[in-house]
């Protein structure tokens, strides 16, 4: 009985990160990521470069578009 309840914690595990608002972060350079997060043996990471220990190969111009999106511009 214990172990099915063990099998439905790990799926509700998937939906928690979706349910944060928080953006994930990479267990290597700190970043919020704001793209799909790579996840390795359970840590997050922004690209398959830092996954691998680094270097980062974040395309860092996405980054900053995105952040350009979701500024909010107010006309007077
Ligand atoms: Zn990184
Ligand atoms: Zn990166």
């Amino acid at each position: 009985m214990e172990a099915e309840n063990k099998r439905i914690q790990a799926k509700n595990g998937e939906l928690l990160q979706r349910v944060q608002n928080q953006p994930p972060r990479c267990a290597n350079c700190d970043i919020d990521i704001l793209w799909k997060p790579t996840v390795v043996q359970g840590k997050t990471f922004c690209c398959t470069g830092c996954a691998a220990g680094g270097p980062c190969s974040c395309d860092y111009s996405l980054y900053r578009s995105t952040n350009i999106a979701g500024t909010i511009h107010y006309h007077e």
